[in-house]
């Protein structure tokens, strides 16, 4: 299976879930995309990051389009912050969506819309 994972409020958010979670599924033979609309160019801070978190996986893809590029590739999972990111990807598609302080409403208990949350 292939997975792709934010970085920005999603790996950043709870780097100890996912640097479990990425070398469990790794191990297993799955394939990790960490996805992320950071400015392209930074490929080599981000590696650097995912290093420092502890994150295995197999491909950085920085883009601003991440639903082209999960069904270009076939990616079964999309784990994000952002639900911009999810609103073009079909039903087969499944979504993972993290929570944190500027898309969850901890006091009222609710979702907020997380249009443009990004960089936490
Ligand atoms: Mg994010």
């Amino acid at each position: 299976m292939k997975i792709a994972i934010d970085l920005d409020a999603t790996i950043t958010m709870y780097p100890k879930v996912f640097s479990a979670f990425s070398k469990a599924f790794k191990a297993a033979g799955h394939e990790i995309h960490v996805v992320t609309d950071r400015v392209p160019g930074t490929e080599s801070d981000i590696k650097r990051m995912l290093d420092e978190l502890d994150i295995a996986y197999d491909i950085i893809h920085v883009a601003k389009d991440k639903a082209s590029y999960i069904l270009e590739l076939g990616i079964e999972v999309l784990f994000d912050d952002t639900d911009q990111y999810f609103i073009e990807l079909p039903e087969n598609v499944a979504v993972m969506k993290v929570r944190g302080h500027y898309n969850f409403d901890y006091k009222e208990k609710k979702w907020m819309y997380s249009q443009s949350a990004g960089k936490v």
